[in-house]
């Protein structure tokens, strides 16, 4: 049923718009004309004024023609750098690449061309489905940018998935983690290094002395911290009165995730200020973790679904957030389902042809299981 050919063609097209994050625009308009020659209309909404973008998040309402649950599928518009002037290599092995010095972009565009193929196949076999909701966000690799800024209450669907896993297809996310951004800041005071450095207080070696006392990288299980960045000073003669450093905390369990990122601030300020320097901390709660259980219709469907074309059904858990974290935050249940690309965010990415047609079987049959869960 589902057209591999033109799946697969459909692939390589999309990955071949640049559209790295911020610079979806071409992206937007490529769909908009498909969505339209199809007798539908996209709406865009204003994260890309709001974020300093060239496009907002996209949304495609699809009425049903049967009852049952209203889903939301949910899909990234862009791509990380290398991402411009892509050209994709199907080798003879059975994956595409990138044939160049780029990333391939099969994160996300797996998930755009599935769904598309999706939708003409439930049209050319006039298959029955429930009302449906197509969200393209722009800026997730920036943070899940766009699917902070969209308004998650003009929206029908009591499910969601979000296709965005890197897992072989069939396996779903049931858990991810939440995450803080931390800043650190130290002031310290500046002098002359070579003339009198007595009068200065260097915030780098206060940092420094900080960072050396605090935990960093695998907590536990559930938990990681990381600093990432950090700059400071203004020149070599002079005893620095600046520096800033730039981390994250995250866990699988909110608690702990709280508890780590209050003890990291109470051990820097200590530390800062015993040296003699001050001490600020900024801790931004970047978005919250998600635990599915399996028996919660989302998971179901996605579940008998998967069993139902023979493909074998995991639960993962992942470290990253996506934009499934945002949406099960405005509390409608949403899974990550695995679409099997591999390497992402590096030159080597690569993705299976047949995971490619896999993704849009499992679509489908998602749908189907949605319209029979009512029958
Ligand atoms: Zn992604």
């Amino acid at each position: 049923m589902i057209n591999e050919e033109r799946l697969q063609k459909r692939f390589i097209e999309l990955v071949e718009i640049d559209s790295p994050s911020g610079h979806e625009a071409r992206l937007r308009d490529f769909l908009k004309d498909i969505w339209q020659q199809r007798g539908l209309f996209i709406e865009e909404d204003e994260a890309g004024r709001r974020l300093g973008g060239d496009s907002g998040n996209i949304l495609i309402r699809v009425p049903g023609t049967r009852p049952g649950p209203a889903i939301l599928f949910c899909a990234h518009m862009d791509t990380v750098e290398p991402g411009r002037g892509i050209k994709a290599r199907v080798d003879e092995d059975g994956y595409i690449r990138s044939a160049g010095e780029t990333i391939l972009g099969s994160d996300d565009k797996v998930a755009i061309a599935a769904l598309l193929e999706v939708y003409d196949c439930l049209q050319e076999n006039q298959l029955p489905y429930p009302d449906l909701e197509f969200l393209f966000t722009v800026s997730e690799e920036q943070g899940l940018l766009g699917s902070k800024e969209f308004d998650f209450s003009k929206l029908k669907a009591t499910l969601a998935y979000v296709l965005d896993d890197g897992h072989p297809p069939g396996s779903i996310v049931v858990r991810s983690p939440c995450q803080n951004g931390m800043e650190y800041i130290v002031k310290g005071q500046a002098a002359h290094a070579g003339m009198n450095p007595e009068k200065g207080v260097n915030a780098i070696q206060a940092a420094a002395a900080a960072l050396a006392k605090m935990p960093c990288g695998r907590i536990d299980e559930e938990t990681t911290c990381n600093f990432g960045l950090i700059q400071g000073g203004t020149a070599r003669n002079i005893v620095a009165d600046y520096c800033k450093i730039y981390g994250e905390a995250r866990s699988l369990n909110e608690k702990k995730l709280e508890s780590l990122s209050e003890k990291l601030k109470s051990i820097f300020i200590e530390e800062v200020e015993r040296y003699g320097a001050s001490a600020e901390v900024n801790v931004k709660f970047l978005y919250p973790a998600v635990t599915l259980d399996a028996s919660q219709e989302v998971c179901r469907l996605a579940q008998k679904a998967a069993s139902r074309i023979g493909l074998p059904c995991r639960e993962v858990s992942t470290g990253g957030g996506s934009d499934a974290s945002i949406i099960n935050g405005h509390g409608i249940p949403c899974a990550n389902l695995s679409v099997g690309m591999q390497e992402v965010h590096t030159c080597q990415e690569q993705i299976a042809v047949d995971d490619i047609s896999r993704v849009a079987r499992w679509i489908l049959a998602i749908i189907e299981e949605a319209v029979q869960s009512v029958d």
